[in-house]
């Protein structure tokens, strides 16, 4: 930790509301029209625990998200809840991107704001579910990582140490800089109020493109290009519905029988 309290990083993917969303069979993409935007549910426990820990700790709080330009809306967000900072990574070379090619432009930003004591991450989203950007970002940026963070325990100059939920619960050390990607269970997010909104209206979001991370990584091992895996199919698994029938009447044991021995439940 430096002597400003703890640097945190939060990532922050914005996503369509998933009870809504439509996807695109035909080019096996998210038809992101189909429905309202919101923050990554699993990313505001992200946040709230970063606000926690600054509000015990002191420090800063830089929010990080790359996607398209709408995703700004998230971030104003993230500034009201408490964030000090917010950054936007959006550009066409961005675009397309697999999960490693989005954890090397995530990583890159994290590089060009020159030091930071934790990153925090949701364990998942609710659009494309990996669950790797995590754990990837952590990885590029060579830093030790611990996966469903579910407590935090305590967080001293060099280290943090927390509690994983696996299905069994893991007591872990590490040292900092480290990553956290976290559950839901670690938190409740609070509620922004109005003046908050109000406040964040005013500041900055910071939009930078792959030209400015090129310091930091090669921008051909962003984006589509630098993607080597693809989509080659999305398949919607139908849904089953029963068939349901009533019997009634003095009959009704009868008809049920008969159907039972259709059926073969019952021999004849
Ligand atoms: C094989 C493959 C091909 C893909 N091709 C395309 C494509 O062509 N077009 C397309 O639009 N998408 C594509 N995607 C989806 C895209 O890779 C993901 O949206 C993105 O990499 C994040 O993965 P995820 O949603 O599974 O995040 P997870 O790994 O589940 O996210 C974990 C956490 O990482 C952080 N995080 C994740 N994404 C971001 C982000 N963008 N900004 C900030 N923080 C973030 C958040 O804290 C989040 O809670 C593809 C995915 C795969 C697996």
């Amino acid at each position: 930790m430096s002597g400003k309290g703890l640097r945190i990083v939060v990532l922050i993917k914005q996503v369509p509301d998933i009870e809504k969303v439509r996807f695109d069979v035909e080019t096996g993409r998210i038809d992101r029209s189909s429905a309202p935007a919101e923050t990554n549910p699993f990313d505001l426990h992200a946040l709230e625990a970063a606000v926690q820990l600054k509000e015990k700790l002191g420090g800063s709080i830089t929010v990080i998200s790359m996607g398209p330009r709408q995703a700004e809306s998230s971030l104003r967000d993230a500034l009201a809840r408490g964030a000090d900072r917010a950054i936007l990574l959006t550009d066409k070379r961005l675009a397309g991107a697999d999960t490693i090619a989005t954890s090397r432009a995530l990583a890159a930003a994290i590089r060009k704001l020159g030091g930071f004591d934790l990153i925090l991450c949701g364990e998942k989203t609710v659009d494309g579910d990996t669950g790797q950007v995590g754990p990837e970002v952590a990885e590029v940026l060579d830093i030790p990582h611990v996966a469903y963070v579910c407590e935090i325990r305590e967080v001293t100059d060099d280290k943090i140490t927390v509690v994983s939920d696996m299905g069994d619960k893991y007591l872990y050390e590490v040292k900092l800089p480290a990553l956290l990607t976290v559950t839901r269970e670690l938190n409740t997010p609070r509620l922004p109020t109005l003046r908050d909104v109000l406040k964040a209206r005013k500041k900055q979001i910071e939009i930078w493109d792959a030209d400015a991370l090129a310091q930091y990584e090669d921008p051909d091992r962003f984006g589509i290009k630098g993607s080597k895996t693809i989509v080659m199919k999305v398949v919607i698994p139908g849904v089953e519905h029963r068939k349901g029938i009533i019997f009634r009447g003095e009959d009704a044991a009868e008809k049920l029988l008969e159907v039972l021995k259709e059926g073969g439940f019952v021999k004849p």
